[in-house]
């Protein structure tokens, strides 16, 4: 069970992301990471351990400029605790960036089939497979290549999804897990539970 966040809005995003990340702590904390997109791409950082270490790591976020992102703390299911396993995961070069709660439970046929397509993966996890098919079906319209990749997804999950071409833009998509989602005046934000809200 891990926590995910997004935010696209008017403020900044990352020390939103980071404390709405504080309030999902409790649904995982073995690792943390946000990625935000700044217009020019989407900026990564991640690491092992509490959230404490990914805000030391970012200085409380002001190292990440850019008012859309994603965050995630980890429950880790596939893949131990680590750098290269938490979370988001990107496909495509970085082009898209994902997170992920729940388990994709048909992940290692689909990361065969990617293989086999010439994809590299650098993490053990499931969340990466997803990132990747989502990137394999990009065409320049990322809710049609979310649309065509959740279909072929198995088990159960949450995604919140960036890319580097729709500065504006976060998608949440969610099968069998809970996934609120906030409309507001300055931003409107998803998270895994409503207190992260
Ligand atoms: N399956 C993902 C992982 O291991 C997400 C874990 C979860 O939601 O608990 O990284």
């Amino acid at each position: 069970m891990c926590g995910i966040i997004g935010y696209t809005g008017a403020g900044q995003a990352a020390p939103l992301l980071l404390d709405g990340l504080e309030k999902l702590e409790y649904r995982g904390y073995d690792s943390a990471g946000i990625a935000v997109n700044d217009g020019s791409g989407i900026h990564v950082a991640k690491t092992r351990g509490r959230l404490a270490a990914l805000r030391a790591m970012t200085h409380n976020g002001k190292d990440l400029s850019g008012t859309v992102g994603i965050g995630h703390t980890r429950w880790a299911t596939h893949g131990r605790p680590s750098d290269e396993n938490s979370h988001p995961h990107v496909g495509g070069d970085g082009r898209i960036a994902i997170v992920h709660n729940g388990i994709i439970e048909n992940y290692k046929s689909l990361k065969e089939m990617l293989m086999n397509r010439g994809r590299r993966f650098v993490s053990e996890t499931d969340t990466e497979v997803a990132a990747q098919l989502i990137d394999y079906y990009y065409e320049g319209d990322l809710l049609e290549a979310v649309a065509r990749a959740v279909r072929e997804l198995e088990g159960s999950y949450a995604l919140g999804i960036v890319c580097a071409d729709d500065p504006d833009t976060i998608i949440g998509v969610k099968s069998h897990v809970p996934l609120i989602v906030a409309y507001g005046e300055d931003g409107n934000m998803f998270a895994s539970d409503v207190v992260a809200i």
